[in-house]
């Protein structure tokens, strides 16, 4: 799933390798999926987007946005998106793929979910989730400073909640998802049951601190190893807990990592370092 080192990976490989180039081909909701959604009729796709050309692309949270000189699209968190060569070999199933003047393509395939969004220049499209990765500010920049991520953390009814669901649910944190949540929780010892309001001072600055290293360094490895870049490539961050490391030795202390389902997802941690 795209998270925010992901999506701003994507998008500067986009911006680098599509930015000037025209679309002359556009096929939309080829292969039938019932959890793609689109806006509007995809069938008006080819319309908006044949003779369009990328200007530039963006990460937003865990949205890639890329603008086209006369219309936007946006991807979610469950959509791959792949760049194919001139007479490289296309994807079988995808829900749009975008042909480009050189002879290269972009797919966008859906995998459980994922929304494959286009609207032109003169439409309005609102979404909730895309509004709040516009307004908040994210982790990489200056703006996310500790008063602002205690401010964030200080309600009342999020000061009751496990750290996994105050940091990583109601994109509180655009872009910081379950993915992301298990390196940081583990880089700041915290367990991710813990409750908010249980955390001390000095809990609280090194989880802030931790967010802020971990989603940077994600980000500067171009992504997680754990997920695919445009080519189809792991990121050059090695995530510490994840699937492939469940059971393997903690890099700190040597105890298997441990696996367990919690709040609609899979949590890893160290049961020494990340103390109950
Ligand atoms: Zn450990």
């Amino acid at each position: 799933m795209i998270e925010l080192p992901e999506s701003h990976t994507l998008a500067a490989q986009i911006s680098q390798h599509l930015s000037g180039k025209t679309v002359i081909s556009t096929t939309a909701a080829h292969s039938p999926h019932k959890f793609a959604w689109y806006h509007g009729d995809p069938a008006d796709y080819p319309a908006k987007l044949n003779g369009a050309c990328v200007n530039s692309a963006r990460g937003l949270g865990m949205f890639v946005e890329i603008s086209l000189s006369n219309c936007t699209l946006l991807f979610n968190d469950g959509v791959n998106l792949r760049l194919h060569p001139a007479a490289g070999p296309i994807p079988a199933k995808h829900q749009l793929l975008l042909d480009f003047e050189d002879g290269s393509s972009l797919s966008a395939s859906v995998a459980m979910y994922g929304g494959v969004v286009c609207w032109a220049k003169d439409e309005l499209y609102e979404n909730i989730y895309y509004a709040t990765a516009q307004a908040k500010p994210s982790p990489l920049t200056d703006a996310f400073d500790e008063t602002y991520f205690r401010a964030l953390l200080a309600p009342e009814a999020v000061r009751k909640l496990p750290l996994k669901a105050a940091l990583a649910t109601e994109q509180r944190i655009p872009g910081l998802g379950n993915g992301c949540l298990q390196d940081i929780l583990w880089e700041a010892r915290l367990y991710p049951r813990r409750k908010l309001n249980t955390l001390a001072e000095e809990d609280l600055t090194a989880l802030y601190r931790s967010v802020k290293t971990i989603m940077t360094e994600m980000t500067k490895a171009g992504g997680r190893s754990t997920e695919k870049d445009l080519f189809g490539q792991p990121g050059g961050y090695r995530v510490r807990l994840c699937a492939e490391t469940n059971g393997k030795p903690c890099p700190r202390c040597g105890a298997p990592i441990l696996k367990e389902a919690y709040l609609g997802g899979s949590i890893y941690t160290c049961p020494t370092c990340q103390k109950v």
